[in-house]
């Protein structure tokens, strides 16, 4: 192709919410075999719902919901997000509509409803952790618990064995060696998710989604949109050994994501795309950003890059 095609497509792109980093990026994404996707944030909305709140102990509701709440309220995470926005509610729920209102508008005035935190830290890949009047508490998966020897017993287990089944995130709480609670959180695909699997099927590509999450819940999720090919329980800096996997064979690998922990695989992929409602390291680490919070650009992108380089005959 020549400067002036790769400029005019370029600014094809650009119209359609697409931003290329140059004319490399734009030649490599034609020879894609392999779209592999993060889970949450990238084939869904990343705008997480608390469904359920169950206390296994004699702890009231509130209580624990103000226990969780603030726990998370350092953490950046959509999923922190969803359970400190269920526990406001809660909380705020029998005050004057008045007093939610002010007090939900003021970020400085929310955080006067929660425990002191003391010692909070982030375990990527896993959950957050802190001291709450001296007791330690955990917010987190499996791996969470195991790590701290906080027991699972048989019905909190199945209880969150039903929700993974229904693609819905158990979140375990831990508090003082006891595991006394479980959140679940839904986050729903994009509503063109399916639709953009379907179309990179049709144009040769495999579509693949890669996670942090569960693999029940992430099975589950693959299951809705139509992906075959999933991995689960992958640690943020497992994520660029997926893409590297994939790239053995001499494979052109896209990677579509927008997290912290997904910066590492979109630089290692030969196509890296960043949600551009993402995080900005990710979208530092990519080639491409999707301005439109819209998956379909990631076959916009591909059909570009091969009607551009597309040999005259
Ligand atoms: P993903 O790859 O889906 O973006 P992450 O690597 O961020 O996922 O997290 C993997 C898992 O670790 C989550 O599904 C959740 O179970 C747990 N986790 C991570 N951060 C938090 C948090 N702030 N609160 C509760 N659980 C968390
Ligand atoms: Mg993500």
């Amino acid at each position: 192709a020549t400067p002036t095609a790769v400029m005019v497509a370029t600014g094809v792109g650009a119209s359609n919410g697409v931003l290329i980093k140059g004319g490399d990026a734009l030649e490599r994404a034609q020879k894609v075999m392999y779209v592999i996707f993060d889970k949450t944030g990238t084939l869904t909305e990343g705008k997480a719902t608390v469904t359920t709140a169950k206390v296994f102990n004699e702890m009231p509701r509130g209580d624990f919901l103000k226990l969780v709440a603030s726990a998370e309220t350092s953490s950046e995470h959509p999923l922190a997000k969803a359970i400190l926005e269920y526990a406001r509610h809660f909380h705020f729920l029998d005050k004057p509509s008045a007093v939610v209102d002010a007090t939900c508008r003021k970020e400085s005035v929310i955080s006067g409803w929660l425990y002191d935190v003391d010692d909070f830290s982030v375990l990527p890949g896993r959950g957050v952790q802190c001291f709450i009047h001296g007791k330690k508490v955990l917010v987190g998966n499996r791996k969470l618990m195991a790590e701290s020897g906080i027991v699972i017993p048989d019905n909190v287990e199945n209880f969150v064995v039903a929700l993974e089944e229904s693609a819905i995130t158990g979140i375990l709480v831990g508090y003082n060696t006891e595991l006394i609670g479980v959140i679940g959180v839904a986050d729903p695909l994009k509503r063109e998710a399916a639709v953009v699997v379907k179309g990179l099927e049709k144009m040769g590509v495999t579509p693949v989604m890669v996670t942090g999450d569960n693999w029940r819940t992430a099975k589950a999720v693959a299951k809705e949109v139509g992906i075959q090919d999933v991995r689960a329980e992958v640690m943020p800096a497992g994520k660029a050994e997926v893409v590297r996997l994939f790239q053995k064979d001499g494979s052109i690998v896209a990677m579509v994501g927008d997290g912290i922990n997904d910066s590492p695989a979109l630089a290692a992929a030969d196509v890296g795309m960043a949600i551009g409602a993402g995080t900005d390291i990710a979208i530092e680490a990519a080639d491409y950003v999707l301005m439109r919070n819209n998956l379909e650009a990631v076959i916009m992108a591909i059909d570009l890059s091969r009607k551009t380089f597309a040999r005259i005959r």
